[in-house]
């Protein structure tokens, strides 16, 4: 099993929580969850944040409802999922 580095995780992470990635790569990437206290950081805080705009944010709603805290980058991802859903 190769090393997944912090930036592949990142990558791999809308994959994993759409449930997209191989079992290769998603057994890859809980393993590096497991050894890697940031990455499971960050993937809370990304939970965390798409549940806040899932369910405060709608099309036509403020933009506010993001919470201001958010890392802009979380935020792009979440936008990013959302209109890819
Ligand atoms: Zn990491």
């Amino acid at each position: 099993m190769e090393d997944l580095r912090c930036r592949e995780f990142t990558d791999f992470l809308l994959a994993y929580l759409d449930g997209e990635l191989d079992p290769r790569a998603r057994a890859a990437f809980e393993e590096h969850l497991q050894a890697c206290p940031p990455c499971r950081d960050y993937l809370d805080s990304y939970r965390r944040t798409v549940e806040l705009v899932g369910t405060a944010w709608s099309p036509c709603g403020p933009d506010d409802a993001i919470p201001e805290d958010a890392p802009e980058e979380l935020v792009h991802a979440v936008l990013e999922a959302r209109r890819r859903a």
